[in-house]
């Protein structure tokens, strides 16, 4: 019998457990017979401040301290570029997201083989990598060391809930809580339903991405995160190579997510009009799931219909720079603490939106 059992072991479900671990016995369950093997084992790694609706920057805006300190977080800075048909988006999108304009010659002197048909590029600096397994491995040892259980290859299947709490059966055997986390990513709404719940409405989304050789033999490790006008590609340095993503979006039914060929080829289509250097190879491409909740802000708090079934749910594209506040949120709720996010906040993160 465990205080919390938490149903996925991706990086929500990990960062709760090593929050909650020195105040309660925690057991995190987990299908894949690894941690983070679906949608945090296949992110962009990326930290930005500014990315989400306003319910999300909240969360990146609490957690940045923490990511910092870790140490997980390292400058790589962020470039938008346009074309010229393209400026109209550019003007609209650029200072939302915290940028500002430079010159042709200095986006050139930073990326030396954007094509003349780009002619506006804007930057900020203050945008991150993310180390997603250093950050994923310090979670799961402080779950750890403070006493949690972790469990791998242990798919829940049977969620029934009685007087003496929850019964979990799963593929290791039976376990039983008095409180149950859902931090199953994409199969948050199966798992609320196994449990005799109302879902959310979670879509999940299929996002994919492709490395390809470091364009012409640049040396790119100190190019930015590089972003299209309409989130309709991005780029980024990755270890010596470039991994360039369609930033597709189509939606899909959970399942361990692969990408499509025309999916890729598009996206590198669209890339490749940005550049001079066309794409000659493709090394490797994988997809995941990013899940949304019908606003696209996370789902954090107590089920309307049964307290006991917690919602850590709907991270889209922002798990891991939301973790830490996630978490930390996750741990107040269920301690009875005051949470440190403003009362507006949590109540745009509760799962009780959706029955109002
Ligand atoms: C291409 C791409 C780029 C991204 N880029 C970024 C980025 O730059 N920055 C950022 O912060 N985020 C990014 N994200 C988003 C981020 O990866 C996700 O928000 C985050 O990984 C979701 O974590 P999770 O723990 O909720 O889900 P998951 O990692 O999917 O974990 C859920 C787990 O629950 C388990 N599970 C499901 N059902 C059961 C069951 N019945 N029993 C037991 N276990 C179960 C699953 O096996 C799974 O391991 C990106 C995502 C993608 C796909």
């Amino acid at each position: 019998m465990s205080d919390v059992v938490i149903i996925g072991g991706g990086i929500a479900g990990i960062s709760a457990a090593a929050e909650l671990a020195p105040h309660a016995s925690v057991t995190v369950i987990e299908a894949e017979d690894a941690l983070a093997y679906h949608a945090s084992g296949r992110s962009a790694a990326m930290f930005l401040q500014d990315y989400g609706n306003a319910t999300v920057r909240e969360l990146n805006r609490a957690g940045a301290a923490f990511l910092h300190e870790a140490g997980v977080l390292s400058p790589r800075g962020m470039m938008m570029l346009a074309r010229s048909d393209e400026s109209e988006g550019f003007e609209a999108e650029f200072p939302a997201l915290g940028l500002h304009e430079i010159t042709m010659d200095e986006a050139r002197g930073r990326v030396p083989i954007l094509a003349p048909q780009v002619t506006r590029a804007a930057t900020r600096d203050d945008v991150f990598d993310l180390d997603t397994d250093m950050l994923i491995q310090r979670f799961r040892r402080s779950a750890l060391d403070n006493g949690a259980e972790i469990l791998t290859g242990a798919r829940a299947t049977k969620i029934t809930h009685r007087s003496d709490g929850w019964h979990i059966e799963t593929a290791k055997g039976p376990h039983r809580a008095n409180t149950l986390i859902n931090a199953a990513g994409a199969w948050a709404d199966q798992v609320a339903a196994m449990a005799g719940l109302d879902g959310i409405g979670l879509q999940p989304y299929r996002r994919s991405m492709a490395r390809i050789p470091a364009p012409g033999g640049h040396d790119v490790s100190g190019w930015p995160f590089m972003d299209g006008v309409g989130e309709t590609w991005y780029a980024k340095p990755d270890a010596g190579k470039l991994i360039v993503s369609p930033a597709d979006e189509d939606p899909m039914s959970p399942f361990d997510a692969w990408p499509d060929d025309m999916v890729i080829a598009e996206g590198l289509a669209r890339w490749e009009e940005m550049v001079t250097t066309p794409v000659t190879r493709v090394e490797t491409t994988w997809a995941g799931l990013r899940s949304f909740a019908p606003d696209r802000a996370l789902v954090i708090g107590r089920d309307s219909a049964q307290p006991a079934f917690f919602w850590l749910a709907a991270q889209g594209g922002y798990g891991f720079q939301t973790s830490p506040a996630a978490a930390r949120l996750t741990r107040a709720l269920i301690t009875g603490e005051t949470p440190e996010l403003d009362g507006a906040t949590v109540a745009a993160l509760s799962p009780q939106r959706f029955s109002a």
